[in-house]
């Protein structure tokens, strides 16, 4: 593979974060994009644009704004509440067709920039009913986006088949577990590193740290 450019899409959360020291190592240069679709708080952006200069990773934001046009929900509206989606509904915080607008774009931009590595922190294990997350969903859209743009680009999911505790044993594996429990939100109410702790956001983050704190006292022991 003759390009070694690598775009990664970036939020400041947990994922995308581990995602981008990643990037780092696997790509000679990598830029990050972040999708700027009035978010619950701008504190994502904030937190996003800060990671990104203290790594000295060139930041995009694209404006996204459209989508909460398109899909009032709870991620994008204050005044609906974030809860998990019951009875096999969706959650509350489910944008249709999010990721493949964001992986399009994402695209396009990696196609001016001269980046044919597209990284993404989507993940099919902790799959929450989000279809455009699936593993089948990103090896088709990399088709689509090769054929639409007649280009080779890669998409990478460095994620797809890890859980919470796995992803933070990856991050472990970069020396950057502390930076990214530290310096990163994932919260739905706004707290930067270990969050709120009572959002599934922040719970499914817990939880996964706690089990692989164990797993590694556990393997020293
Ligand atoms: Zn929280």
């Amino acid at each position: 593979m003759d390009n070694k450019k690598a775009l990664v899409v970036f939020s400041g959360g947990q994922d995308s974060t581990t995602c981008l020291f990643w990037a780092m190592k696997h790509f000679d240069e990598v830029e990050a994009v972040t999708f700027d679709y009035n978010q619950r708080h701008d504190e994502e952006i904030e937190v996003a644009k800060e990671i990104a200069e203290d790594l000295g990773v060139k930041h995009t934001i694209l404006d996204m704004s459209l989508l909460s046009q398109l899909a009032p929900n709870a991620l994008t509206r204050d005044d609906i509440e974030v809860k998990d989606g019951e009875n096999g509904d969706l959650p509350s915080t489910f944008v249709p067709g999010r990721n493949l607008l964001f992986l399009s774009f994402a695209s396009i931009m990696g196609k001016q920039i001269g980046a044919q590595h597209i990284v993404t922190g989507v993940c099919e294990t902790d799959f929450s009913g989000y279809p455009d997350c699936r593993d089948v969903f990103i090896k088709s859209l990399n088709v689509t986006l090769n054929l639409s743009m007649d280009d080779q680009f890669v998409v990478h999911t460095p994620l797809m088949w890890l859980d919470k505790a796995q992803t933070w044993e990856l991050a472990d594996d970069l020396n950057a577990l502390t930076y990214v429990k530290e310096r990163t939100l994932t919260c739905y109410h706004g707290v930067r590193g270990s969050g709120c702790g009572e959002c599934p956001s922040c719970k499914l983050r817990q939880n996964g740290l706690d089990t692989y704190i164990n797993q590694k006292e556990g393997a020293n022991a």
